[in-house]
């Protein structure tokens, strides 16, 4: 049976009219599967029967379930092992901030990708996930904040907050995926439906710039993170083996146009890794390429998980990286990882899933 949270708000509405019902009850369907703050009974008592068992006889409405979830001892933040209906296993980040709630999800079991310092990258690709089980990441995790009113009081935040933000930063390149990805985003963006603020959905890519022209076509409002990682071409291209197909500049070059017609900010994501991408040469040649495009720089250093050999940065060598950007003219924060603890850092996923 297909999963009710794959269907996108288009797919909702072609059902209604090949099952012969009313486009009026469009509203009423999604809110009642995506909305635990609707008048669920009221809703229910103001759709057809006939249409309430067509759904029930045609589709599966269980979240994901969680095989098992860790929870950060120094920042709270929870990662849930997610085991979906064929048995694969994936990953999400649940993480507080101030008034809001992100979750870092996934959108492939695994990722072809193979970037040397990613555990993700590691295992290869299982395969693409759907756009309802990209969607069911964050109904599963709005589902346990409903079930966890004190992890809510303890990280302060009212018993009603769900997930505000949604980041692909969890297993997989999300372009590598457009069909589903799109379908899971029009789901969440959808007033309806997860009733997520475009602007609060980053799409991470490492560079897949048909993917990155696909989303932008689709004028979905959502916000772009490029994981850029490492400024030299044949160094990226050793590293992010993506780079041989879609080189850097190519792609900066793409959003440095898409930047003039459409007016979008771009975030830059830079993995510090020591004696990696960390010199003085690396952010000089990182504020050259830069140059001209609007963007926001962060740079997190690299969570060492056991199997690797590369290591965190100094943290001197990390400050001056950020003030030779700084002093380029270049915005730029160093993001520390939440859930380092229970290796849920950027990187780390799919430890807990092999
Ligand atoms: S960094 Fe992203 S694109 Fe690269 S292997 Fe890991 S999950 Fe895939």
């Amino acid at each position: 049976m297909e999963n009710f949270y794959s269907l996108s708000p288009d797919k909702i509405r072609g059902l209604l009219e090949k099952q012969g019902f009313s486009q009026v009850h469009f509203k009423a369907v999604y809110q009642y599967f995506y909305q635990d703050n609707a008048d669920r009974d009221k809703l229910l008592q103001n759709l057809p029967k006939e249409l309430i068992r067509h759904l029930e006889s045609e589709y599966t409405f269980a979240p994901i379930a969680i095989a098992k979830e860790l929870q950060s001892k120094y920042d709270s933040s929870v990662k849930f092992l997610l085991r979906l209906a064929d048995g694969e296993l994936v990953e999400s980040v649940l993480m507080p901030e101030r008034a809001r709630i992100t979750l870092c999800i996934s959108s492939q079991v695994g990722c072809r990708q193979a970037c040397s310092f990613c555990h993700t990258g590691r295992m290869g690709l299982k395969r693409n996930l759907s756009a309802g089980e990209i969607v069911g990441q964050i109904v599963t995790a709005n589902q346990w904040l409903k079930d966890h009113p004190p992890w809510l009081q303890a990280v302060r935040l009212t018993e009603s907050q769900r997930v505000s933000n949604v980041v692909f930063m969890g297993m997989g390149e999300p372009l590598d995926n457009v069909p589903e990805l799109v379908d899971a985003l029009k789901i969440m963006v959808s007033p309806q439906g997860l009733s997520l603020a475009p602007r609060r959905i980053t799409v991470s890519t490492a560079g897949h710039l048909d993917g990155l022209k696909k989303l932008v076509s689709e004028n979905l409002g959502v916000g772009i993170a490029l994981s850029l990682h490492i400024p030299d071409a044949k160094e990226r291209s050793r590293i992010m083996p993506i780079n041989r197909r879609y080189p850097l500049e190519e792609v900066l070059t793409y959003l440095r146009d898409a930047q003039t017609t459409k007016n979008r900010h771009f975030l830059i994501q830079y993995t510090v890794i020591a004696g990696v991408n960390d010199s003085l040469a690396h952010a000089e040649k990182l504020a050259h390429l830069l140059k001209g495009i609007k963007v926001k720089v962060n740079l997190i250093p690299l969570n060492s998980f056991d199997a690797t050999s590369f290591k965190q940065p100094d943290p001197d060598d990390l400050y001056a990286f950020q003030g030779l950007l700084l002093r380029s003219g270049i915005r730029s924060m160093i993001r520390f990882s939440k859930g380092q603890d229970i290796d849920a850092a950027c990187g780390q996923l799919a430890i807990t899933s092999q």
